[in-house]
């Protein structure tokens, strides 16, 4: 999905242009452009990894920290088989919006390695998730950098992480990462927090566009961590969940699928294909089937010029990081669609990663109504910065949630003074 023929801009090249977009409309000073545009640090590491054939092999992998502005660096690492710095970059640079966005102490920092990790065994995982820490040791820590999952990154990973980076310093230090089980120092909530900030932040939308929930059909293109969550509280809250997909397959049901159950059946085949009494679709007539709520949750560009005229939804919530190009953006537009921008849907996750971390340092646990109200308080509040901006100033949602991100950004950059 990520490189497709009708893509002319790289993900980078996107999170530039938004953030020009946002200075303008912003009229920043070209100081403060050049202060905080561009990432701060970029490394890029070797990882050797014996595989079980004993034949060692070299992945590629980063970590990239854009701003450290208003706080340590935050961001996930993703293992996946695209993975390629200037996408790193991008996300980097969406994690300092985002954060800013939802208003939380930190800056914005994204890591990868080139890897298929479905092709590789749990002991070459564990192996390249503890090499490739190794490698980013230097620039990671609680009061720097605090990496989190991502895209095919697990609570496991992290485990492995936390323990490497623990090992190296000769004591615990949980709150290197986020994302981690609950054993070791994670956050209830942590795993649920990006698909209820969608939730949240689509049942914002729904009252501001008097639509009812109850009722409302919903399609989840990528059925993971972030999909399959918001579907089941979607699902709860009485709205059909009338077709889903994940990298292998689309499963629809008019009615509404059962979530619960699809849930445990990807569990236990590890993919929706073939789940009983659910016909299968094509990835693009999943994209163009009529409903209330679209939501996007796998990778970049899965709405691109080419399938964008073929949305029939009223509202796009963006799961995933990215998955509408400028381009498609403007035909939604055109389309009277109502987009809640990815840097405010899917910001749940890095909230409750900011919960987990204070909790780390407090070395004091909330109970999960605790954290879930919290966050529903932290979202339902960015979704109102957002829509103020986007109905004072008429402009679209993604210019109206950069311009808070960048505009917070700004005055952090403004009060702590440009380096002459
Ligand atoms: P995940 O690995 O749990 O799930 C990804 C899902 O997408 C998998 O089910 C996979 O099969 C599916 N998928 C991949 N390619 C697909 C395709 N072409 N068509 C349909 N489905 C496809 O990952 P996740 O953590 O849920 O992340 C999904 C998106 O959400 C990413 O863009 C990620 O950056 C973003 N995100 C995740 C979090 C988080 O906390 N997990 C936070 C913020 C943003």
């Amino acid at each position: 999905m990520s490189a497709t023929a009708a893509l002319d801009k790289t993900p980078y090249d996107v999170a530039l242009e938004n953030f020009d977009l946002a200075a303008n409309a912003l009229d920043l000073d070209d100081n403060l452009r050049a202060r905080i545009k561009y990432p701060e640090r970029i490394l890029s590491v070797s990882v050797p990894v014996r595989m079980d054939t004993g034949k060692v092999v070299r992945f590629e992998g980063f970590r990239v920290q854009h701003s450290t502005l208003r706080g340590p660096a935050k961001g996930g690492i993703r293992f996946h088989p695209n993975v390629t710095v200037n996408e790193v970059t991008a996300l980097a640079t969406w994690m300092t919006w985002k954060c800013a966005v939802v208003n939380i102490p930190y800056g914005g920092g994204k890591g990868g390695v080139t890897c298929n990790p479905k092709a590789m065994s749990m002991g070459e995982l564990e192996r390249l998730s503890r090499r490739y820490a190794s490698s980013i040791l230097p620039l990671i820590g609680p009061e720097r950098d605090i990496p989190a999952p991502d895209v095919y990154t697990t609570p496991q990973i992290m485990a492995w992480i936390m323990d490497t980076f623990s090992m190296n310093k000769g004591y615990p230090v949980m709150g290197v990462v986020t994302g981690k089980p609950i054993c070791l120092g994670g956050s209830l909530g942590r795993n649920e927090a990006t698909g209820r900030g969608v939730f949240y932040t689509t049942v914002s939308s729904c009252q501001h566009l008097q639509l009812a929930i109850p009722g409302a059909r919903v399609v989840v293109q990528g059925f993971g961590n972030a999909g399959s969550i918001a579907a089941m509280l979607f699902h709860q809250a009485g709205a059909r969940v009338i077709a889903a997909s994940d990298s292998r397959g689309c499963v629809a049901n008019p009615g509404g699928l059962d979530v619960p159950a699809l849930i445990a059946y990807k569990e236990r085949t590890g993919a929706l294909a073939e789940f009983p009494g659910a016909p299968s679709l094509t990835p693009d007539e999943l994209l163009a089937t009529e409903c209330e709520i679209l939501v996007p949750a796998a990778l970049e560009n899965a709405l691109t010029r080419d399938n964008a005229h073929a949305v029939r939804a009223r509202i796009v919530a963006e799961a995933a990081n990215g998955p509408v190009t400028p381009e498609a953006d403007l035909i939604l537009q055109e389309k009277g669609v109502f987009l809640i921008p990815d840097i405010l849907c899917n910001a749940g996750g890095v909230t409750v990663s900011y919960f987990e971390w204070v909790q780390d340092e407090n070395h004091l646990f909330w109970d999960e109504n605790d954290v879930n109200l919290r966050l529903e308080k932290v979202m339902k509040r960015a979704f109102n910065d957002v829509l103020k901006i986007h109905l004072d100033r008429q402009v679209d949602m993604r210019l109206a949630a950069n311009m808070l991100g960048v505009g917070r950004v700004a005055d952090a950059a403004r009060i702590r003074g440009l380096y002459p």
